[in-house]
Formats: C-alpha cells, sequence, structure tokens
C-alpha cells in the first residue's frame, strides 16, 4: 500500500520547501501540483488566451500535453508539450495567472488524473490547495500549512529577490492577499482545510522548525502503516 501525505495551504506558506526536505528525509516522492496550474496558465498566456475566457480554455485543454516526470536528483520537471517550462513558470505574473485559470472547473479535472495517478505509484507528499479535501481524500495524513500574509509575503519576497528579481514588497503582498482571496473563493475546490487534516501555523517557526513538525506530525500518522 502507498502512503499518501496532502498537504495543502495558502500561497507562500512554504509548503514546496518544507515538503521537500520532508519528502528527502522520509524517501517519499514530492509532488507539486501548483506546477501543474501554472503550466496551464502559461499555455493560455502564450496563446492569447485571457483566463476568464472558458470556452477558449477548454479548447486549449484539448490541444495540450502535459507531464510530470522527475530529474536524476529527484525533483519535479513539469513539461509542456514535451518542453522543460519548470523555470519559465515561477514568474509573478504565472502565479497570477494560476490562480485565475485554477478557477476554471475544465482545468480542475483536466489535471485531476494526473495527481491522482502520481500517489498510485508512490509514497507522495502531494501539495496543493485541495489535495485533501478533492484530489486525494483518503490520504492517511493530512495538513494545512499556514503563516501569516506578512509572514508569507516576506519570505517569497526574499526568496525572489535571491533570485535576482526586482520586485517590491508591498506587490508581492498584495499578490498573496489577491490569491488568497481567489482560492478561498472559488466555488470550485476553493481552499479550505480538510476534515481531519492537522493544521501547522508557520508563522513563528523558522524553516528546520517546520520541517521537524511536519515529517513529526506525518510520523505520528503513519505508524505501521508501512
Ligand atoms: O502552489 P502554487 O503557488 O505554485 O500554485 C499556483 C496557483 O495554482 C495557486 O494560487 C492556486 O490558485 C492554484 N492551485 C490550485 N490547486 C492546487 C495547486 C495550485 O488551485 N492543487
Amino acid at each position: 500500500m502507498t502512503i499518501a501525505v496532502a498537504l495543502d495551504g495558502p500561497a507562500g506558506a512554504g509548503k514546496s520547501t518544507i515538503a521537500k526536505r520532508a519528502a528527502a528525509a522520509l524517501d517519499y516522492i514530492y509532488v507539486d501540483t501548483g506546477a501543474l496550474y501554472r503550466t496551464v496558465g502559461l499555455a493560455a498566456t502564450r496563446r492569447g488566451i485571457a483566463p476568464v475566457d472558458s470556452p477558449a480554455v477548454d479548447a486549449l485543454l484539448k490541444s495540450i500535453r502535459v507531464d510530470l516526470t522527475f530529474n536524476d536528483e529527484g525533483t519535479q520537471v513539469v513539461l509542456l508539450d514535451g518542453e522543460d517550462v519548470s523555470g519559465e513558470i515561477r514568474t509573478p505574473e504565472a502565479s497570477m495567472m494560476a490562480s485565475a485559470i485554477s478557477a476554471i472547473p475544465s482545468v480542475r479535472a483536466y489535471l485531476l488524473d494526473l495527481q491522482r495517478s502520481m500517489a498510485k505509484t508512490h509514497n507522495v507528499i502531494m501539495d496543493g490547495r485541495d489535495i485533501g479535501t478533492v484530489v486525494l481524500p483518503d490520504a492517511q495524513v493530512k495538513i494545512f500549512l499556514t503563516a501569516s500574509p506578512e509572514a508569507r509575503a516576506g519570505r517569497r519576497y526574499k526568496e525572489l529577490v535571491e533570485k535576482g528579481m526586482d520586485v517590491r514588497y508591498e506587490d508581492i503582498l498584495q499578490d498573496v492577499l489577491t490569491r488568497d482571496y481567489n482560492d478561498t473563493h472559488r466555488e470550485t475546490a476553493p481552499l479550505k482545510p480538510a476534515e481531519g487534516c492537522v493544521t501547522v501555523d508557520t508563522t513563528d517557526l523558522d524553516f528546520e522548525q517546520s520541517v521537524a513538525k511536519i515529517i513529526s506530525v506525518i510520523k505520528e500518522n503513519t505508524h505501521g502503516a508501512e
């Protein structure tokens, strides 16, 4: 039997970095589902399709192929029609596009099987917004990882500046608040804590403390499952 850890929470809570480290420590595969929404968003941007134009987005979904693979270091690589777009989907513009396009039900349905199939074959920590509520409702462990909007914006700002991007903290905080609003208010699969989840607030935890907390929650809830 495979073990699934559903890790949901708002933008910038540190899900990806924390989950990556925890997955490596436990020898699980880390699946970043946000990358899939970002990739569909990128495909729409490239074709000049507005994320609110559902018929055009539906047509787009019929003409693209999104694949999830892993490189030799075990890092996820996302392919759009065979092209590695893992870097290109990381800009603030791609974040906003992903948030907008993820509200379209057909986009969510399109990515559902791909996400579920990953959990069938591997022990996974899957990070997203609706993993515990929709994608893997039977996951053995469900965690809702959160932090204050200011803490989340501050971390994302630091991350982007370290990558050499020219960004302003105020803009990042506004993006975080806008994405929170979009993600929690959409009709299909809104972001909310799954029933029976463990909530972990990392506002006052540093990175190592957050990783340790996540690993301990996973171990407590999978005791004897392997
Ligand atoms: O996690 P990340 O910030 O990369 O996600 C980008 C956007 O994709 C989110 O703001 C959210 O709107 C959407 N998303 C989603 N469901 C998921 C993962 C991401 O709606 N499971």
